[in-house]
């Protein structure tokens, strides 16, 4: 796929079509909850009421078959591989600890652990809502070379958008019905004008059904009924939604929490961050997490499982007591999804490690030469920032704005807005970290996506032009973690759960569709 082959699509519109797809747009988001609460720099809603549709492109992008099947299927590998890295405290405790001494929110994340270590974890199951996220790489250099799957990064905290994607390919498959019914010429364009060369798109197929909702909600489920029965004295047993307080992706979240109630019977509660030491306490003994609501504070609701859709920005842990409420929500006997060492599995730090070319570690957590192969193949070159020879290496490509431009630089961070890229790497290594902090970083080659074009709505307007993608395959796991030195642990579940088509405009350097760059879209297999 090069960028010139789709250089036709998505088609013209005049301004009666673009006019009636943007109602269609609209109002099946609307009506399907494709929604977001409005920036309070456009809207002001100051009673939290009021919805607005999720910034989502006009058509689907064409996406790789060959690209989308290898994502899709290599999943549970990766979610065995960090499943097992988050088994494995040796290991991945040599990494924490060089990363700890000079990053404060990761030494503290660490010490939560370790303090619930020494007390005994009262919960030896742990849950992973994975998302792992990738780019098309194309090498410029060689003409007509093959699209290649390469990752992004992989998330094992408030892996978001399984809501919405469901919705937004649903919605795609609905602007294509809408169009072959009333629009006949319209779509006589989109799909066989004979000049097109967009291979006909009309069969299923081709548009894949995208099932996160289903399956992440699965997951939650499966969890929730492997924790077994109450180990305190209350009537209820109920799912915990941790959130930020205010959360502009509220219905993202609350598709999950819908599905839990309606396929699963199971009920879900929505706790804000800042109140989980007011809100929540520990049974004695058992240590069974107790959410009291606070419209009925007197209820106690035994907690099955916290899902963490906060907790993972150094900014939410300003508060004194913050860390203790973290650590209080670790000490408990409910499942957490994360646990703290699940949350850091999915440092960028590990990624590099693994991505270490000849290096042993993937082949200690992935048996099957094969498998270990094939997601071998999905990583680009990472490189650590340290006094090591590879460190040292990176640190000269780093400090050469030559030769920096084709890198983006990472802290040990999530949530979008964190990283440095291209020619402001060398500036801001020089002259804002200090070297004993370098190591807290890595340095990782730019994946090179195709250019598209497709259009996007966002807040009522379309921005058109040049795009790319980012293509998240989302993954459960639910796991039994090691007793003591002994064994290592056992998986219980482990499935690929659907997929999120994040496109950005060309020049925007980070994606996050929360973070306003982005927009949720949907994939055309080509
Ligand atoms: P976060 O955990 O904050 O989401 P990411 O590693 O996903 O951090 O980086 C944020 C964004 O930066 C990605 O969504 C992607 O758009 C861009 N990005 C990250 N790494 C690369 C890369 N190697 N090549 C090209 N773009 C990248
Ligand atoms: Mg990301
Ligand atoms: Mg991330």
């Amino acid at each position: 796929m090069t960028s010139s082959i789709y250089s036709d699509y998505p088609p013209q519109l005049t301004p009666e079509q673009q006019k009636c797809l943007v109602a269609t747009l609209t109002d099946w988001s609307i009506a399907h909850g494709l929604a977001v609460r409005p920036s309070p720099a456009l809207v002001s809603d100051p009673l939290g009421v009021l919805a607005t549709t999720a910034p989502v492109t006009l058509f689907p992008s064409p996406f790789p078959k060959r690209c989308f099947e290898e994502a899709l299927g290599i999943q549970t590998a990766y979610n065995e591989l960090y499943s097992g890295i988050a088994r494995d405290e040796e290991w991945l405790g040599k990494i924490v600890e060089e990363l700890a001494e000079v990053d404060d929110f990761i030494a503290k994340l660490w010490d939560t652990h370790l303090a619930v270590k020494r007390e005994c974890y009262a919960q030896d199951l742990s849950l992973g809502l994975f998302r792992s996220d990738y780019m098309i790489h194309i090498d410029h250099a060689t003409p007509n070379s093959n699209p290649e799957l390469k990752q992004v990064e992989f998330n094992t905290i408030a892996s978001s958008f399984g809501g919405l994607s469901t919705q937004v390919s649903a919605l795609h498959r609905h602007v294509k019905s809408t169009l072959q019914g009333s629009h006949a010429n319209f779509t006589r364009y989109l799909f066989h004008n004979p000049a097109y060369r967009l291979p006909p798109i009309i069969n299923q197929h081709s548009f894949p059904q995208n099932p996160s909702i289903s399956r992440l909600a699965a997951g939650l489920a499966a969890a929730a009924i492997s924790y077994g029965s109450p180990k305190s004295s209350s009537l209820e047993l109920a799912v915990l939604f941790l959130v930020q307080d205010p959360e502009r992706n509220v219905f993202d979240q609350r598709h999950l929490e819908y599905q839990l109630e309606s396929e699963h019977g199971i009920r879900a509660y929505r706790l804000p961050f800042h109140r989980i030491l007011t809100d929540t306490a520990l049974a004695p003994e058992t240590r069974a997490l107790l959410y009291h609501p606070p419209e009925a504070p007197s209820t106690a609701i035994e907690i099955t499982i916290i899902y963490f859709r906060a907790g993972y920005a150094p900014s939410e842990y300003t508060h004194p007591d913050a860390w203790l409420a973290r650590l209080h929500l670790e000490r408990s006997a409910a499942i957490k999804c994360p646990s703290v060492l699940t949350h850091l599995a999915g440092v960028k730090k590990v990624q590099q490690v693994l991505a270490t070319p000849g290096s042993p570690h993937l082949s200690r957590f992935l048996r099957d030469p094969a498998v270990a192969q094939r997601v071998q193949g999905t990583f680009t070159n990472i490189y650590p920032l340290d006094e090591s020879e590879a460190g040292l290496g990176a640190q000269k490509l780093a400090l050469d704005p030559e030769t920096a431009k084709g890198f983006v630089l990472k802290p040990q961070r999530e949530g979008g807005g964190n990283n440095i890229y291209r020619t402001a790497i060398t500036p801001y290594l020089r002259d804002k970290v200090p070297k004993e902090r370098w190591k807290s970083y890595i340095l990782m080659e730019l994946i090179n996506p195709p250019s598209l074009n497709n259009s996007i709505l966002r807040n009522g307007k379309i921005e058109s032009g040049s795009v790319i993608g980012e293509l998240g395959v989302f993954g459960v796991c639910l796991w039994r973690n090691p007793k003591g030195k002994d064994g290592s642990g056992e998986i219980l579940k482990n499935e690929e759960a659907g997929y999120l088509l994040r496109t950005k405009g060309r020049e925007s350097e980070e994606g996050g569709v929360a973070a306003g760059f982005g927009s949720m879209d949907s994939v055309v297999l080509v």
